[in-house]
């Protein structure tokens, strides 16, 4: 079965790309629609997922979706869902200085990546669900160069490193999306094989 991913994140294809069971290939929206603007206004992760499945619902293909973002206590749950638009136009590197400028007497540095994954299903129009998270602190400082966002400022829990530095490997087996794909792929094979 060929899934189409609604994103224009490479990096996001090619981490959940590395997750795919036997069966399933994926291949980006984009090789099969022209790109449709998506107006991600929902207060949640899995409201602006939903966005994201409804604007190629038309199509009649199977899809995936995934928003997703970084959730600091401290600074209230900020930049949450709006990860991707907070600073708009600005660098990565611009964002994230921003981010710890604001919490730079901060001790309290608890976070977590949050992720909502959508499968759609055409032949019966039904939308499976799930979220995945990663809890772990913001790092005094940006390092790393693995990764995409704001990779370089997060360390997962456990480790002493960030993501982005970590690479692949462990972002794979305990990222937000790598948690959230994988339960929802075994959703999908589950129902293939009742179907
Ligand atoms: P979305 O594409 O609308 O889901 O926005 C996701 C945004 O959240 C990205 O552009 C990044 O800013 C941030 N984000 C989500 N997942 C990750 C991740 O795995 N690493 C770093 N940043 C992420």
């Amino acid at each position: 079965m060929k899934l189409y991913l609604v994103t224009s994140n490479e990096n996001k294809l090619r981490e959940i790309s590395l997750l795919l069971p036997d069966g399933i290939e994926l291949e980006s929206i984009e090789a099969v629609a022209s790109h449709r603007d998506i107006i991600e206004d929902s207060p949640t992760f899995l409201g602006n997922s939903v966005k994201k499945i409804e604007a190629y619902m038309d199509l009649g293909v199977p899809l995936l979706a995934d928003d997703s973002g970084l959730v600091i206590d401290s600074l209230g749950g900020f930049p949450g869902v709006n990860s991707a638009r907070f600073m708009e136009g600005s660098s990565y590197f611009g964002k994230m200085s921003a981010i710890l400028d604001r919490m730079e007497n901060e001790q309290e540095r608890t976070a977590r990546f949050i992720c909502a994954a959508l499968f759609y299903d055409p032949s019966n129009h039904s939308l499976l669900g799930v979220e995945g998270k990663v809890d772990g602190t913001i790092a005094k400082g940006i390092s790393g160069t693995g990764g995409f966002g704001y990779d370089p400022i997060f360390i997962p829990q456990g480790y002493s490193d960030t993501f982005a530095v970590l690479g692949d490997s462990v972002k794979g087996r305990l990222s937000h999306r790598a948690t959230a794909f994988r339960r929802l792929f075994s959703l999908v094979c589950l129902c293939n094989e009742k179907a």
